[in-house]
């Protein structure tokens, strides 16, 4: 596995030259484009890696996976529904105009920013500082990792020009969906986002739910299976922004991409892999990290189709 992990690192290094890093958040503009990393976490907790899998990145959208869990545990499916449906959008992930003309001004999914902006709102904690500790908490469960920090370098940056988040957000407040103080739940929306983590993190991550919501390494279920269900349904029909359907014609696999350059994909019943490659392609996914993937999941037969 070490060995097919190196060769198809290797040969898709050539793909980090296409595409841009996001600079529309002013402090990713660092990101070295040159990077390209993937680990494998089976769910035995075997673990294999090449490439820069060691190399920290903020977890951007992939925080979506865990505040959209902590909802799920802390309201049930139906309650959450009322806000936030699990239906996949042909628009841009920050985009604003389903929210007028669409699903009775519902954000269509949590995997989009409007969506997960939303889903915060509904996680548990009576001030932002509890619902902010409410997911990074479980962020660290899931990702077996107690060290993970925000960069506060990418949050001041995010909370100094995420006027389209504050649109959204403000937009949502205007139909009843949030009804909270809207510049505190962005507050914890940035700071999620600017969580660094690596590609071990997110394997993890993606192994629990491989798992059916049961650590690896410990065998403590954290997640029940119904939630792990519903949580990789829609990241096969949404994690992917608007080129879910693509990503699962050519992968085959639940996934969840974030601007930072990570994906996170689950093979069920097998293993968690994540991925590192911070070019992105113009739905805001890495365009070397959907190769690898691509390559491994023929390689290993491990489509869901
Ligand atoms: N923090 C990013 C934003 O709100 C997350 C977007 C993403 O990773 O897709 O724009």
């Amino acid at each position: 596995m070490k060995d097919l992990l190196e060769t198809i690192v290797e040969k898709n290094r050539k793909w980090t030259k296409y595409g841009n890093i996001a600079t529309y958040i002013p402090g990713l503009a660092n990101s070295d484009a040159d990077h390209l990393g993937v680990f494998i976490c089976d769910i035995r907790g075997e673990e294999y890696f090449a490439g820069d899998y060691d190399v920290k990145f903020t977890i951007q959208s992939i925080s979506k996976i865990v505040s959209f869990i902590c909802a799920l545990i802390d309201n049930d499916f139906q309650k959450l529904s009322k806000k936030i449906s699990v239906e996949p959008t042909a628009d841009g992930f920050n985009s604003i105009v389903n929210l007028e003309t669409k699903n009775g001004h519902r954000p269509l999914n949590p995997m989009i920013n409007a969506g997960a902006i939303a889903t915060i709102s509904m996680v548990n904690g009576l001030t932002p500082k509890e619902k902010f500790n409410r997911v990074y908490d479980f962020m660290k469960k899931v990702t077996n990792n107690n060290h993970i920090y925000i960069n506060n370098n990418i949050y001041y940056s995010e909370k100094t020009t995420g006027d389209r988040n504050r649109a959204l957000a403000y937009y949502m407040k205007s139909t009843g969906i949030i009804e909270e103080n809207i510049e505190e739940i962005l507050n914890v929306y940035f700071k999620l986002c600017s969580i660094e983590i690596t590609c071990k993190d997110i394997a993890y991550m993606g192994a629990v739910l491989a798992n059916d919501g049961i650590l690896p390494m410990s065998g403590e279920r954290i997640i029940t299976k119904e939630i792990s269900k519903i949580v990789k349904a829609v990241m096969t029909t949404c994690g992917m922004y608007d080129s879910s359907g693509k990503f699962a014609v050519k992968v085959g696999l639940p996934a969840k991409s974030g601007v930072g350059g990570g994906i996170m994909a689950v093979v069920p019943k097998k293993m968690g892999i994540g991925v590192l490659g911070p070019a992105l392609d113009e739905s805001g996914n890495s365009i070397a990290g959907i190769k690898v993937l691509e390559d491994l999941s023929k390689e290993l037969d491990l489509s869901i189709f």
